[in-house]
Protein backbone atom coordinates (compact mmCIF):
# COMPACT_ATOMS: atom_id res chain seq x y z
CA UNK A 1 0.00 0.00 0.00
CA UNK A 2 2.68 2.02 1.18
CA UNK A 3 4.68 1.34 -1.97
CA UNK A 4 2.04 1.74 -4.60
CA UNK A 5 1.48 5.51 -2.55
CA UNK A 6 5.41 6.52 -2.88
CA UNK A 7 5.35 5.22 -6.38
CA UNK A 8 2.20 7.60 -7.32
CA UNK A 9 3.86 9.98 -5.41
CA UNK A 10 7.39 9.87 -6.87
CA UNK A 11 5.45 9.94 -10.72
CA UNK A 12 3.71 13.31 -9.70
CA UNK A 13 7.42 14.75 -8.23
CA UNK A 14 8.66 13.39 -11.68
CA UNK A 15 6.25 15.77 -13.86
CA UNK A 16 6.72 18.22 -11.36
CA UNK A 17 10.40 18.69 -11.64
CA UNK A 18 9.73 18.67 -15.70
CA UNK A 19 7.49 20.91 -15.44
CA UNK A 20 9.89 23.24 -13.24
CA UNK A 21 12.59 22.76 -15.93
CA UNK A 22 10.88 23.70 -19.07
CA UNK A 23 9.63 27.00 -17.58
CA UNK A 24 13.24 27.90 -17.09
CA UNK A 25 13.50 27.65 -20.65
CA UNK A 26 10.60 30.03 -21.90
CA UNK A 27 9.91 33.33 -21.38
CA UNK A 28 8.21 35.54 -18.15
CA UNK A 29 4.91 35.61 -19.71
CA UNK A 30 4.65 31.86 -20.69
CA UNK A 31 6.43 30.75 -17.42
CA UNK A 32 3.16 32.65 -15.36
CA UNK A 33 1.38 29.97 -17.22
CA UNK A 34 3.48 27.44 -16.34
CA UNK A 35 3.61 28.01 -12.83
CA UNK A 36 0.04 27.95 -12.86
CA UNK A 37 0.04 24.34 -14.22
CA UNK A 38 2.54 23.61 -11.00
CA UNK A 39 0.09 24.75 -8.55
CA UNK A 40 -2.63 22.79 -10.07
CA UNK A 41 0.20 19.83 -9.75
CA UNK A 42 0.84 20.99 -6.62
CA UNK A 43 -3.01 20.94 -5.50
CA UNK A 44 -3.41 17.47 -6.71
CA UNK A 45 -0.42 16.38 -5.41
CA UNK A 46 -1.94 17.26 -1.85
CA UNK A 47 -5.01 16.12 -2.88
CA UNK A 48 -3.98 12.51 -3.76
CA UNK A 49 -1.98 12.63 -0.10
CA UNK A 50 -5.40 13.31 1.51
CA UNK A 51 -7.36 11.10 -0.38
CA UNK A 52 -4.59 8.32 0.78
CA UNK A 53 -4.33 9.49 4.38
CA UNK A 54 -8.30 8.43 4.49
CA UNK A 55 -8.61 5.74 3.04
CA UNK A 56 -6.77 3.96 5.14
CA UNK A 57 -5.84 5.10 8.58
CA UNK A 58 -2.74 3.04 8.42
CA UNK A 59 -0.05 5.78 6.27
CA UNK A 60 -0.92 8.34 9.21
CA UNK A 61 -0.16 5.60 11.82
CA UNK A 62 3.39 5.23 10.07
CA UNK A 63 3.84 8.90 9.14
CA UNK A 64 3.56 9.94 12.89
CA UNK A 65 5.57 6.88 13.93
CA UNK A 66 8.29 7.92 11.50
CA UNK A 67 8.52 11.14 12.99
CA UNK A 68 8.36 10.12 16.43
CA UNK A 69 11.57 8.09 15.52
CA UNK A 70 13.30 10.50 13.42
CA UNK A 71 12.88 13.41 16.62
CA UNK A 72 13.90 10.78 19.57
CA UNK A 73 17.00 9.66 17.32
CA UNK A 74 18.53 13.18 16.07
CA UNK A 75 21.59 14.23 17.64
CA UNK A 76 19.42 17.23 19.39
CA UNK A 77 18.09 14.47 22.11
CA UNK A 78 22.02 13.36 22.81
CA UNK A 79 21.23 9.67 22.70
CA UNK A 80 18.60 9.79 25.55
CA UNK A 81 21.09 9.65 28.41
CA UNK A 82 23.02 11.98 30.56
CA UNK A 83 25.10 14.08 28.78
CA UNK A 84 23.37 17.43 27.62
CA UNK A 85 20.25 16.37 29.46
CA UNK A 86 18.93 13.99 26.62
CA UNK A 87 16.71 12.04 28.70
CA UNK A 88 15.19 15.55 30.24
CA UNK A 89 14.62 16.63 26.73
CA UNK A 90 13.16 13.45 25.14
CA UNK A 91 10.63 12.91 28.59
CA UNK A 92 9.66 16.85 27.86
CA UNK A 93 8.86 15.57 24.25
CA UNK A 94 6.94 13.02 25.19
CA UNK A 95 4.69 15.28 28.10
CA UNK A 96 4.20 17.80 24.95
CA UNK A 97 2.60 14.78 22.66
CA UNK A 98 0.91 13.72 25.86
CA UNK A 99 -0.63 17.07 26.79
CA UNK A 100 -1.68 17.55 22.71
CA UNK A 101 -3.38 14.60 23.14
CA UNK A 102 -5.03 15.99 26.08
CA UNK A 103 -4.13 12.66 28.03
CA UNK A 104 -5.13 12.64 31.90
CA UNK A 105 -2.34 12.40 34.37
CA UNK A 106 -2.07 10.71 37.54
CA UNK A 107 0.56 14.14 39.02
CA UNK A 108 0.67 17.62 38.11
CA UNK A 109 2.88 17.23 34.48
CA UNK A 110 2.66 13.53 33.85
CA UNK A 111 6.13 12.68 35.42
CA UNK A 112 6.50 10.32 38.34
CA UNK A 113 10.27 11.65 39.11
CA UNK A 114 12.73 9.52 40.94
CA UNK A 115 16.57 9.12 41.41
CA UNK A 116 19.60 7.05 40.45
CA UNK A 117 23.21 7.26 40.57
CA UNK A 118 25.06 6.85 36.73
CA UNK A 119 28.35 6.76 35.59
CA UNK A 120 28.62 9.65 32.32
CA UNK A 121 30.87 10.67 29.79
CA UNK A 122 30.39 14.05 28.90
CA UNK A 123 33.80 15.19 27.82
CA UNK A 124 37.49 13.92 26.35
CA UNK A 125 37.20 10.46 25.23
CA UNK A 126 39.93 9.51 22.89
CA UNK A 127 42.61 6.67 22.25
CA UNK A 128 45.40 6.12 19.71
CA UNK A 129 47.19 2.16 18.83
CA UNK A 130 50.45 3.07 17.94
CA UNK A 131 49.82 6.86 17.50
CA UNK A 132 46.49 6.15 14.95
CA UNK A 133 43.66 7.77 16.62
CA UNK A 134 40.79 5.69 16.23
CA UNK A 135 37.12 6.75 16.53
CA UNK A 136 35.14 6.33 19.22
CA UNK A 137 32.13 3.77 18.84
CA UNK A 138 33.25 3.03 15.33
CA UNK A 139 36.71 1.96 16.22
CA UNK A 140 36.75 1.38 20.20
CA UNK A 141 34.46 1.88 23.41
CA UNK A 142 35.07 2.68 26.75
CA UNK A 143 33.49 0.43 29.15
CA UNK A 144 30.52 2.57 30.64
CA UNK A 145 32.03 2.07 34.23
CA UNK A 146 35.03 3.31 33.50
CA UNK A 147 37.16 6.02 35.44
CA UNK A 148 38.81 9.18 34.40
CA UNK A 149 42.59 8.08 32.98
CA UNK A 150 45.43 9.23 30.92
CA UNK A 151 48.49 7.62 30.08
CA UNK A 152 51.01 6.15 26.85
CA UNK A 153 51.56 2.11 27.57
CA UNK A 154 52.92 -0.44 26.31
CA UNK A 155 50.94 -3.25 25.21
CA UNK A 156 51.61 -7.03 26.95
CA UNK A 157 49.23 -9.81 24.48
CA UNK A 158 47.35 -12.48 26.64
CA UNK A 159 45.45 -15.19 24.67
CA UNK A 160 43.82 -18.15 24.38
CA UNK A 161 47.33 -19.92 23.67
CA UNK A 162 49.08 -18.70 26.20
CA UNK A 163 45.94 -18.82 29.12
CA UNK A 164 45.64 -22.57 28.12
CA UNK A 165 49.84 -22.82 29.37
CA UNK A 166 48.95 -23.23 33.41
CA UNK A 167 52.81 -22.62 33.84
CA UNK A 168 53.35 -20.12 31.54
CA UNK A 169 50.37 -17.88 32.42
CA UNK A 170 50.84 -18.23 36.03
CA UNK A 171 54.08 -16.76 35.14
CA UNK A 172 52.94 -13.93 32.75
CA UNK A 173 50.58 -13.04 35.64
CA UNK A 174 53.67 -12.68 37.88
CA UNK A 175 55.33 -9.80 36.06
CA UNK A 176 54.89 -5.72 36.59
CA UNK A 177 52.55 -4.30 34.69
CA UNK A 178 53.28 -0.71 35.83
CA UNK A 179 53.90 0.73 32.46
CA UNK A 180 51.78 -1.43 30.72
CA UNK A 181 48.24 -2.47 28.93
CA UNK A 182 46.84 -6.21 28.86
CA UNK A 183 45.41 -6.54 25.62
CA UNK A 184 43.35 -9.44 26.01
CA UNK A 185 42.06 -11.49 22.83
CA UNK A 186 39.48 -13.93 23.81
CA UNK A 187 37.45 -13.95 21.14
CA UNK A 188 35.93 -17.22 19.61
CA UNK A 189 36.47 -19.31 23.07
CA UNK A 190 36.50 -17.61 26.05
CA UNK A 191 38.25 -19.27 28.95
CA UNK A 192 38.05 -18.33 32.65
CA UNK A 193 41.40 -17.53 32.89
CA UNK A 194 41.25 -14.60 30.16
CA UNK A 195 37.92 -13.68 31.51
CA UNK A 196 39.05 -13.55 35.17
CA UNK A 197 41.74 -10.75 33.71
CA UNK A 198 39.19 -8.78 32.93
CA UNK A 199 37.48 -8.03 36.77
CA UNK A 200 40.83 -8.37 38.09
CA UNK A 201 43.89 -6.61 35.82
CA UNK A 202 46.52 -7.54 37.99
CA UNK A 203 47.57 -3.93 38.43
CA UNK A 204 47.78 -2.81 34.77
CA UNK A 205 46.86 0.59 33.97
CA UNK A 206 44.23 -0.69 31.86
CA UNK A 207 42.51 -3.67 30.26
CA UNK A 208 41.89 -3.88 26.06
CA UNK A 209 39.97 -6.84 25.17
CA UNK A 210 39.45 -7.26 21.38
CA UNK A 211 35.68 -7.26 19.97
CA UNK A 212 33.96 -8.52 16.37
CA UNK A 213 31.22 -5.97 17.59
CA UNK A 214 31.40 -3.19 20.00
CA UNK A 215 27.85 -3.11 21.96
CA UNK A 216 27.45 -0.40 24.56
CA UNK A 217 25.68 0.30 27.48
CA UNK A 218 25.22 1.97 31.08
CA UNK A 219 26.69 1.43 34.40
CA UNK A 220 25.04 2.84 37.71
CA UNK A 221 29.27 3.11 39.24
CA UNK A 222 33.15 3.43 38.10
CA UNK A 223 35.74 1.21 39.16
CA UNK A 224 39.14 1.60 39.78
CA UNK A 225 40.70 0.64 36.35
CA UNK A 226 39.75 1.49 32.79
CA UNK A 227 38.35 -1.21 30.49
CA UNK A 228 38.32 -0.37 26.84
CA UNK A 229 36.68 -2.96 24.09
CA UNK A 230 38.55 -2.48 20.55
CA UNK A 231 37.26 -3.86 17.25
CA UNK A 232 39.59 -6.83 15.95
CA UNK A 233 40.40 -4.77 12.98
CA UNK A 234 41.54 -1.75 14.64
CA UNK A 235 43.87 -3.38 16.35
CA UNK A 236 46.50 -5.49 13.89
CA UNK A 237 49.40 -6.36 16.05
CA UNK A 238 49.92 -3.26 18.20
CA UNK A 239 52.48 -1.57 20.60
CA UNK A 240 51.63 0.83 22.42
CA UNK A 241 48.26 2.63 23.13
CA UNK A 242 47.61 6.00 24.42
CA UNK A 243 44.47 6.94 25.99
CA UNK A 244 42.52 10.12 27.84
CA UNK A 245 39.04 9.00 29.60
CA UNK A 246 37.33 11.73 31.36
CA UNK A 247 34.19 9.99 33.12
CA UNK A 248 31.68 12.26 35.42
CA UNK A 249 29.76 10.34 38.08
CA UNK A 250 26.25 11.68 39.25
CA UNK A 251 25.31 10.19 42.33
CA UNK A 252 21.54 11.47 41.96
CA UNK A 253 20.74 12.02 38.64
CA UNK A 254 16.60 13.32 38.25
CA UNK A 255 14.73 11.57 36.37
CA UNK A 256 11.52 10.53 35.79
CA UNK A 257 9.05 8.23 34.45
CA UNK A 258 6.10 9.83 31.83
CA UNK A 259 2.55 8.42 32.37
CA UNK A 260 -0.85 9.61 30.80
CA UNK A 261 -4.03 7.80 30.45
CA UNK A 262 -7.18 7.68 29.02
CA UNK A 263 -10.72 6.54 31.49
CA UNK A 264 -12.54 4.07 30.56
CA UNK A 265 -15.90 4.49 29.53
CA UNK A 266 -17.54 1.88 31.45
CA UNK A 267 -15.03 0.49 33.56
CA UNK A 268 -12.77 3.38 34.90
CA UNK A 269 -11.12 1.48 37.34
CA UNK A 270 -9.86 -1.12 35.13
CA UNK A 271 -6.50 -0.59 33.58
CA UNK A 272 -4.70 -1.48 30.40
CA UNK A 273 -1.19 -0.50 30.17
CA UNK A 274 0.83 0.21 27.44
CA UNK A 275 4.72 0.67 28.38
CA UNK A 276 7.92 1.84 26.10
CA UNK A 277 11.12 3.17 27.74
CA UNK A 278 12.16 6.36 26.06
CA UNK A 279 15.47 6.33 27.67
CA UNK A 280 18.39 4.93 25.61
CA UNK A 281 22.88 4.80 25.92
CA UNK A 282 23.34 9.06 25.84
CA UNK A 283 26.90 9.65 24.07
CA UNK A 284 30.77 9.03 25.07
CA UNK A 285 32.41 12.07 24.63
CA UNK A 286 31.61 15.31 22.96
CA UNK A 287 30.43 14.34 19.80
CA UNK A 288 29.49 10.94 19.76
CA UNK A 289 25.82 9.83 20.55
CA UNK A 290 23.77 6.22 20.82
CA UNK A 291 20.60 7.35 18.29
CA UNK A 292 18.82 3.98 19.61
CA UNK A 293 16.42 4.77 16.52
CA UNK A 294 15.07 1.04 17.45
CA UNK A 295 16.06 0.65 20.93
CA UNK A 296 13.82 2.28 21.92
CA UNK A 297 12.38 5.03 19.88
CA UNK A 298 10.22 3.22 17.47
CA UNK A 299 8.61 0.98 21.02
CA UNK A 300 7.59 5.17 22.38
CA UNK A 301 6.24 5.35 18.43
CA UNK A 302 4.08 3.12 18.94
CA UNK A 303 2.86 3.98 22.40
CA UNK A 304 2.61 7.37 20.98
CA UNK A 305 0.41 6.27 18.09
CA UNK A 306 -1.79 4.24 20.19
CA UNK A 307 -2.59 7.31 22.14
CA UNK A 308 -3.56 8.80 19.58
CA UNK A 309 -5.85 6.36 18.49
CA UNK A 310 -7.13 5.71 21.63
CA UNK A 311 -8.36 9.54 22.10
CA UNK A 312 -10.60 9.29 19.01
CA UNK A 313 -13.74 9.54 19.94
CA UNK A 314 -14.39 6.71 17.87
CA UNK A 315 -12.70 4.48 19.68
CA UNK A 316 -12.85 5.71 23.30
CA UNK A 317 -11.77 2.32 25.41
CA UNK A 318 -14.49 0.85 27.96
CA UNK A 319 -11.61 0.13 30.02
CA UNK A 320 -9.28 2.92 31.39
CA UNK A 321 -5.81 2.99 29.52
CA UNK A 322 -2.19 4.15 30.95
CA UNK A 323 0.46 4.92 28.56
CA UNK A 324 3.98 4.76 30.23
CA UNK A 325 7.45 6.16 28.71
CA UNK A 326 10.00 4.90 30.79
CA UNK A 327 13.11 6.42 32.33
CA UNK A 328 16.68 4.59 33.33
CA UNK A 329 15.47 1.23 31.64
CA UNK A 330 19.47 1.17 29.80
CA UNK A 331 20.54 1.51 33.33
CA UNK A 332 18.94 -1.68 34.76
CA UNK A 333 15.16 -1.40 34.53
CA UNK A 334 15.49 1.01 37.06
CA UNK A 335 12.14 3.78 35.91
CA UNK A 336 9.88 0.09 35.85
CA UNK A 337 11.27 -1.45 39.34
CA UNK A 338 10.49 2.48 40.35
CA UNK A 339 6.70 2.11 39.18
CA UNK A 340 6.19 -1.23 40.59
CA UNK A 341 7.20 0.21 44.12
CA UNK A 342 5.29 3.57 43.98
CA UNK A 343 2.72 2.51 42.17
CA UNK A 344 0.16 5.40 40.66
CA UNK A 345 -2.93 3.07 40.44
CA UNK A 346 -3.40 0.07 42.49
CA UNK A 347 -1.34 -2.79 40.61
CA UNK A 348 -4.19 -5.42 40.83
CA UNK A 349 -6.41 -2.74 38.70
CA UNK A 350 -4.52 -3.72 35.81
CA UNK A 351 -5.83 -6.35 33.65
CA UNK A 352 -2.88 -6.51 31.19
CA UNK A 353 0.12 -4.42 30.21
CA UNK A 354 2.11 -4.23 27.49
CA UNK A 355 5.88 -3.69 27.06
CA UNK A 356 6.76 -2.41 23.62
CA UNK A 357 10.85 -2.10 23.17
CA UNK A 358 12.42 -2.91 19.45
CA UNK A 359 9.40 -2.46 17.19
CA UNK A 360 11.45 -1.22 14.23
CA UNK A 361 11.75 -4.07 11.89
CA UNK A 362 9.84 -7.42 12.09
CA UNK A 363 10.59 -9.61 8.49
CA UNK A 364 11.05 -12.27 10.71
CA UNK A 365 8.01 -11.63 13.03
CA UNK A 366 7.97 -10.83 17.16
CA UNK A 367 8.54 -12.43 20.11
CA UNK A 368 6.84 -12.90 23.58
CA UNK A 369 8.50 -12.52 26.60
CA UNK A 370 6.18 -14.11 28.97
CA UNK A 371 4.34 -15.87 25.92
CA UNK A 372 4.54 -18.98 27.91
CA UNK A 373 3.18 -17.59 31.17
CA UNK A 374 0.18 -16.24 30.44
CA UNK A 375 -1.13 -18.83 27.55
CA UNK A 376 -4.70 -17.81 27.17
CA UNK A 377 -3.32 -14.11 26.25
CA UNK A 378 -0.66 -15.64 24.12
CA UNK A 379 -3.52 -17.86 22.38
CA UNK A 380 -5.40 -14.59 21.68
CA UNK A 381 -2.78 -12.61 20.01
CA UNK A 382 -2.14 -15.70 17.41
CA UNK A 383 -5.06 -16.21 16.87
CA UNK A 384 -6.05 -12.58 15.61
CA UNK A 385 -2.55 -12.87 13.45
CA UNK A 386 -3.57 -15.81 11.71
CA UNK A 387 -7.22 -14.34 10.99
CA UNK A 388 -5.54 -11.01 9.70
CA UNK A 389 -1.91 -12.59 8.17
CA UNK A 390 -0.23 -9.22 10.19
CA UNK A 391 3.19 -10.42 10.78
CA UNK A 392 4.96 -13.96 9.66
CA UNK A 393 5.59 -15.43 13.14
CA UNK A 394 4.53 -14.96 17.07
CA UNK A 395 7.31 -16.49 18.44
CA UNK A 396 6.67 -17.67 22.02
CA UNK A 397 9.47 -17.03 24.82
CA UNK A 398 9.38 -17.73 28.79
CA UNK A 399 9.94 -15.10 31.51
CA UNK A 400 12.99 -13.08 31.16
CA UNK A 401 14.27 -9.87 32.88
CA UNK A 402 14.75 -8.06 29.67
CA UNK A 403 12.79 -4.87 29.84
CA UNK A 404 10.15 -3.10 31.81
CA UNK A 405 7.56 -6.00 31.81
CA UNK A 406 9.46 -7.45 34.31
CA UNK A 407 8.83 -6.58 37.80
CA UNK A 408 5.43 -5.99 36.79
CA UNK A 409 4.99 -9.69 36.09
CA UNK A 410 7.43 -10.73 39.14
CA UNK A 411 4.37 -8.90 41.05
CA UNK A 412 1.61 -10.82 39.88
CA UNK A 413 0.40 -8.44 36.68
CA UNK A 414 -0.09 -10.27 33.32
CA UNK A 415 2.45 -8.67 30.92
CA UNK A 416 4.00 -9.39 27.39
CA UNK A 417 6.89 -7.90 26.34
CA UNK A 418 7.23 -7.55 22.36
CA UNK A 419 10.09 -7.08 20.18
CA UNK A 420 10.25 -7.25 16.27
CA UNK A 421 12.65 -10.04 14.92
CA UNK A 422 14.72 -9.84 11.63
CA UNK A 423 16.06 -7.20 9.39
CA UNK A 424 18.59 -4.62 11.09
CA UNK A 425 21.08 -5.67 13.52
CA UNK A 426 22.18 -2.58 14.58
CA UNK A 427 22.19 -2.45 18.40
CA UNK A 428 22.77 -0.69 21.59
CA UNK A 429 25.67 0.87 18.75
CA UNK A 430 26.31 4.30 16.77
CA UNK A 431 24.06 2.40 13.80
CA UNK A 432 21.25 2.09 15.83
CA UNK A 433 19.50 4.99 13.80
CA UNK A 434 16.61 6.48 12.03
CA UNK A 435 17.24 6.32 8.33
CA UNK A 436 18.77 2.63 8.62
CA UNK A 437 15.11 2.06 10.77
CA UNK A 438 12.56 0.15 8.01
CA UNK A 439 9.47 0.38 10.31
CA UNK A 440 8.57 -2.01 7.52
CA UNK A 441 6.05 -4.03 9.63
CA UNK A 442 4.76 -0.81 11.94
CA UNK A 443 1.63 -0.81 10.57
CA UNK A 444 0.47 -4.64 10.72
CA UNK A 445 1.92 -4.85 14.29
CA UNK A 446 -0.07 -1.34 14.90
CA UNK A 447 -3.07 -3.26 13.52
CA UNK A 448 -2.31 -6.45 15.95
CA UNK A 449 -1.36 -4.49 19.04
CA UNK A 450 -5.40 -2.75 18.84
CA UNK A 451 -7.24 -5.90 18.41
CA UNK A 452 -5.44 -7.66 21.05
CA UNK A 453 -6.21 -5.09 23.22
CA UNK A 454 -9.69 -4.59 22.05
CA UNK A 455 -9.67 -8.93 23.14
CA UNK A 456 -8.88 -8.14 26.52
ZN1 LIG B 1 15.46 -1.26 24.95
Amino acid sequence: MLRIFLKKQKKVLKVAVLINKLSALINIRMRTMFLFAHSLFTFLLISINGVFAQEKNISHVYQYAREVVDTMASFSMHGRGYVNDGDKIAANYISEEFKKLALLSFTKDYYQKFNFPVNTFPNTISLAVDDKKLVPGKDFIIAPNCPSAIGKYNVVVADEGLAQKKRKFKKFLKQDFKDKIILVNDTGKQTKELHSLLSNPCHANAIVSIRDKLIWSVSQSPIHYPSIELLRTSVLNAKEISFEIQNKFIADHPSQNVVGYIKGSLHPDSFIVFSAHYDHLGQMGKDVYFPGANDNASGCAMLLNLAKWYTAPANKPQKSIVFIAFAGEEAGLLGSKYFTEAPLMPLNNICFLLNMDILGTGEEGITVVNGSVFKNEFNKLVKINDQNHFIKEIKMRGKAANSDHYYFSEKGVKAFFIYTMGGINAYHDIYDRPETLPLNKFDSLFNLITLFCSSL
